[in-house]
């Protein structure tokens, strides 16, 4: 495929992909740099904000993937800070979310995302499970994921003698029907949830 074919965003490519799957283009982007200036987290990342949607500008497979490898798609918090002071109104955090989502898919995430991502994992099964987040679900699967059984443990006892943490989840009437939107989103990663949100809820890691 053409350098063309790829910086128009046909739907062959990434930048193609994402837009179908979000409605986002990278292209409207003009790199003024305001997300990255904005952004609480660009001193960690290894790409800036702007700078990971001129990976996908370019046109070329190559730094398509870079991106993809990206520790800074998992940095980021969704706090939509670059969003907010966008002139173009490029939404870069469903951006980022998308980006996640495929550097999962084809297995390239960065190595230093492996904690962000088993905390990712284990918000998104309790989600699947419960219909809502059940605390002590998500930190007992945190931690067989990554191992950290002792991390922040003396937190424990204080939240719940405070009533934060409920050792049983909350069942919730729409339950199933959580659990349904799941299984779409599973069955089709690239396709559009309703109000074309690339998947609305995962948050920060999400
Ligand atoms: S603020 Fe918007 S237009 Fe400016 S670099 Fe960031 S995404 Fe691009
Ligand atoms: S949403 Fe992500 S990229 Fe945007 S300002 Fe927040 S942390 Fe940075």
């Amino acid at each position: 495929m053409s350098a063309t074919a790829h910086a128009s965003g046909h739907s062959d490519t990434l930048p193609g992909r994402l837009r179908e799957a979000t409605g986002e283009s990278v292209f409207n982007c003009y790199q003024c740099g305001k997300c990255t200036a904005g952004c609480p987290l660009a001193a960690e990342m290894d790409y800036a904000p702007n700078q990971i949607v001129r990976l996908l500008q370019l046109g070329l497979p190559e730094l398509e993937e870079e991106a993809l490898r990206a520790l800074s798609i998992w940095l980021c918090l969704t706090c939509e800070t670059c969003a907010a002071r966008c002139p173009q109104e490029v939404d870069l955090p469903r951006i980022m979310e998308y980006l996640r989502q495929q550097s999962l898919a084809r297995g390239v995430v960065h190595p230093k995302a492996k904690d962000i991502l088993a905390f990712h994992e284990a918000f998104l099964a309790t989600i699947k499970r419960g219909g809502r987040l059940h605390e002590v679900g998500l930190i007992s699967s945190y931690k067989l994921k990554t191992g950290h059984f002792f991390q922040d443990v003396l937190l424990a006892p204080k939240l719940f003698f405070r009533g934060k943490l409920k050792p049983l989840p909350h069942a919730i009437p729409g339950q199933a029907d959580v659990a349904r939107i799941f299984d779409r989103t599973d069955r089709a990663p690239d396709a559009p949830l309703p109000h074309g949100r690339g998947s609305e809820g995962q948050g920060n890691h999400t």
